[in-house]
């Protein structure tokens, strides 16, 4: 295995890294205090100048106007993007238009293209992703009550959905929906475009999550389907084969997710160590004098450096063998790095005290918002069961001595 960085990628690494410095973390005291959306000028600003450097839509299609990285290349985009809130809005890879992207890529008709595809890797349009709901559990995907019943050349969808992060703003949806409720579990949904604006389509509210409701791109909805009524050319893929989509959208995407922790982690880390050496906690004394923070600090550097490799490994799993052979490894970088991050970020805050509270530094922003990585995508305990069943599948029969 070869984690070497081309030339190229330290090019576009260090002109990323300088970006997220120069221009990204100095607007983090106003976006954790303001709403997104009076900041939204100013970030279209920075956007602007992304586009101008060429490195806008790092991962996304070059047909549609992105640079087109791999899934490993992009992975170290991701890790530095990763050290600011704002960084994969600002560059144009943001969840969870990436994962739509990616599917429309993958199975859009021309015209869902066009419409679509094509304004949403410009960046020109937001998008959201629609699947969970309120009374269902997301864990079982499969047991959905949205249902897409076909009228004539329509589909009249009904149901509550919740978590649709994004749709505040966002001009269309994804929603999984039961389409054919006869059929097998896995082949009963499907994955229909509503735009936003559809009568029937009903944002009730952007969830507060941990105290913060949030807005626009940096939000979480609640959305009412009632009689919402798009024509069938909007069904994305055949129909009853939203969960076949589904798959295609979450496995490479898990790795970018997880190399944006690391990044987290990174940055997390970065504060600790500047605080550390920076306060005194008694005369003549530095906190980092202290051999408990002493420690902290040493484990997080090998949480992290364990954590980033395994991901680089999943990366290259999947790259070399693919997406279906690597699924333990998959599950195993969701559960192990969501946990790191947040051990990483919670060790960052205690060494600031006080201040680690507040939102004078980004670490409460991360401490509210991150924990949420152990829900999403597949709650821990899902993977972990996961990954013990494909491991103990192996035992079975077997004598070990
Ligand atoms: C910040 C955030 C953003 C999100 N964004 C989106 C989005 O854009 N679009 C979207 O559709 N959804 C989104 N979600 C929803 C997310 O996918 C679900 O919350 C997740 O799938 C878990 O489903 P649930 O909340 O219904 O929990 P449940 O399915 O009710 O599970 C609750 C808990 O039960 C345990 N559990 C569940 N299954 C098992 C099992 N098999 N074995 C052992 N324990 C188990 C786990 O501890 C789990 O946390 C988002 C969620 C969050 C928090």
């Amino acid at each position: 295995m070869d984690f070497s960085v081309s030339e190229k990628m330290q090019t576009i690494l260090g002109m990323i890294d300088e970006f997220v410095d120069k221009e990204l973390i100095p607007l983090e005291p106003e976006f954790v205090t303001r709403s997104f959306a009076d900041l939204l000028p100013v970030v279209e600003e920075k956007r602007n100048m992304v586009r101008q450097m060429e490195l806008w839509a790092p991962n996304h299609p070059q047909a549609y106007g992105g640079m087109g990285l791999s899934l490993t290349e992009h992975a170290l985009v991701s890790e530095a993007l990763g050290r600011s809130p704002l960084g994969h809005f600002v560059f144009g890879c943001q969840a969870p238009d990436a994962g739509n992207i990616e599917i429309l890529d993958l199975f859009g008709t021309d015209a869902q293209k066009e419409k679509y595809l094509r304004p949403l890797v410009e960046g020109k349009i937001r998008s959201c992703f629609s699947m969970t709901e309120v009374d269902m559990p997301g864990s079982n995907p499969v047991m959905l009550e949205t249902t897409a019943v076909a009228d004539g050349d329509d589909y009249v969808i009904n149901g509550q959905k919740w978590y649709s992060s994004s749709a505040d703003g966002a001009e269309f949806a994804i929603v999984m929906a039961v389409t054919n409720p006869e059929a097998p579990a896995y082949l009963q949904s499907s994955m229909i475009i509503v735009p936003t604006n559809t009568p029937g389509f009903n944002l009730v509210r952007n969830i507060p999550v941990m105290g913060h409701s949030g807005d626009d791109y940096f939000s979480h909805a609640e959305i009412l389907y009632q009689s919402c009524r798009v024509p069938k050319e909007n069904l994305l893929g055949p129909e009853g084969h939203g969960f076949v989509i589904a798959q295609e959208r979450l496995g490479p995407g898990r790795i970018h997710h997880c190399m944006r922790w690391i990044g987290i982690c990174n940055r997390a880390f970065d504060l600790m160590c500047a605080r550390a050496v920076a306060r005194t906690i008694a005369p003549g004394k530095k906190l980092s004098t202290k051999q408990i923070v002493q420690a902290w600090i040493a484990e997080s550097a090998a949480d992290i450096q364990a954590a980033r490799l395994m991901v680089l490994h999943a990366a290259w799993m999947i790259e070399n063998v693919g997406a279906k052979e690597a699924r333990k490894e998959i599950s195993l970088i969701k559960f192990q790095v969501a946990g790191v991050m947040q051990q990483v970020i919670d060790r960052a805050l205690q060494v600031h005290g006080g201040l680690g509270m507040t939102d004078d530094t980004i670490l409460a922003f991360l401490y509210r918002h991150e924990r949420a990585a152990r829900i999403y995508d597949g709650a821990d305990e899902v993977h972990k069961v996961s990954v013990a069943r494909r491991i103990l599948r192996d035992y079975e029969g077997k004598v070990v001595r």
